[in-house]
């Protein structure tokens, strides 16, 4: 698709962060209208369109996930199906209509309650910045299957967790440093490094704007049935304690926090 200088210097008002999205949002339908040149009638026209869809889009929640299912081998634990149904559990929790009784003004997209999963710590869905973010985990265990110091599993851990030095006979996994991201387990060719614990890592409480601060995570490893129980515990707080419509980490205390903690004592709290 053709972009003429003007239409390329008028799409640059759009804010980086959606700049791509609205790019390819004007060649579609400049492409389904036939068209094979972008000019700045093109840019204003999908404009229009947007802002006048862009309330009724908004749902009031956000759920997002990484490229995994589409076959990354990076993937630690599947994620695919938790998603679907956090998707469920934030829709019956009815976001926007609780959003539009505490929001002055139109809601906009930077109100919603977002929620992303990636499914291993490349965490390339940003976990660490949504209100909600949960990573993909496989954690390593050590079986009793013979080991043959072949070093695998050391060259693939970019943690420096695999320990396995001439005098062991077997590696072992320094937890206070291991991600959970199970490379090592997938390079092991004896089964001495096998899946120990598998589900999610939890953080809460990220976001961006004017005050950024990263998601704390709580500890340990959750199953799908866990992280939901959480998620909806999460939904039940924002409620409560969001009276403006602000992020979850706004609102979130350290109480909070330790009651969580404590409510969803993980498989492997550390
Ligand atoms: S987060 Fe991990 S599994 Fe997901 S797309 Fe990125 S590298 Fe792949
Ligand atoms: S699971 Fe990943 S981070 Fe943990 S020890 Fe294995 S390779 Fe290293
Ligand atoms: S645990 Fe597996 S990958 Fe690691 S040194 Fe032993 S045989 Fe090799």
């Amino acid at each position: 698709m053709e972009w003429t200088p003007e239409a390329e210097a008028a799409v640059k008002n759009v804010p980086f962060f959606v700049r791509k999205k609205v790019k390819a949002a004007i060649e579609k339908e400049a492409a389904d209208a036939g068209k094979s040149r972008i000019t700045p009638a093109e840019v204003e026209a999908t404009r229009k369109r947007f802002l006048a869809g862009r309330d009724e889009e908004i749902t009031g929640f956000q759920v997002e996930i990484c490229f995994g299912p589409s076959g990354c081998l990076n993937r630690a634990h599947p994620g695919d199906r938790l998603v679907k149904a956090i998707e469920v559990l934030l829709k019956e929790a009815d976001l926007r209509a609780f959003l539009e009784s505490c929001v002055k003004g139109p809601l906009k997209y930077h109100h919603q309650f977002r929620v992303a999963l990636a499914e291993c710590p490349n965490a390339c869905s940003q976990p660490q910045i949504k209100d909600i973010g949960i990573i993909g985990a496989c954690r390593p265990q050590v079986t009793r299957e013979d080991c043959t110091l072949c070093q695998a599993c050391v060259s693939a851990c970019r943690e420096d967790a695999v320990r396995l030095d001439d005098t062991e006979e077997k590696p072992a996994i320094d937890f206070t440093r291991c991600l959970s991201c199970g490379k090592c387990i997938a390079v092991c060719p004896t089964g001495t490094l096998a899946s120990g614990e598998t589900g999610f890592r939890v953080q809460l409480g990220g976001k961006l704007g004017r005050h950024p601060h990263l998601a704390v995570e709580l500890p340990g490893i959750y199953t799908e049935a866990q992280v939901l129980r959480i998620v909806s515990d999460c939904m039940a707080l924002y409620k409560e304690k969001s009276r403006r419509g602000e992020r979850f980490g706004e609102v979130l205390s350290d109480e909070d926090l330790n009651r969580l903690v404590e409510k969803h004592a993980g498989k492997n709290n550390s």
